[in-house]
């Protein structure tokens, strides 16, 4: 599992977009998941870590420099983890869904006009 600091109080916890135990704050927007996901163990180590959770608790999350935002948010959105929070089924395929394409609700055949 991934060590994660939580966005909103800045615990240590499992995973990256997983609600906090502590406080139940989960990510909702990208910004928030970008944010998440740069405070893992994939990206900095655990002393690290903990120094950003303490910024966190003092109200004062680390900022991310735009390019690593921009990289995350890239991330994100090609990993189709937003819909997949919004409670969306994954597809069944395993591939990420391509934006907000999605097949039109088909009609009545007998409606076509
Ligand atoms: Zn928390």
């Amino acid at each position: 599992m991934t060590m994660a600091v939580c966005f909103k109080c800045g615990v240590i916890k499992f995973g990256a977009f997983v609600p906090c135990p502590e406080c139940s704050g989960a990510p909702q927007t990208e910004d928030d998941l970008a944010l998440s996901l740069a405070m893992t163990d994939h990206y900095f180590d655990m002393p690290t870590l903990r120094q950003m959770g303490a910024a966190v608790r003092d109200g004062k999350p680390p900022h991310l420099d735009p390019q690593t935002h921009a990289q995350l948010i890239e991330t994100i959105r090609s990993s189709g983890m937003l819909a997949k929070l919004a409670g969306l089924p994954p597809p069944p395929d395993g591939k990420a869904p391509q934006g907000e394409q999605r097949p039109p609700p088909k009609k009545p055949w007998w409606r076509f006009w």
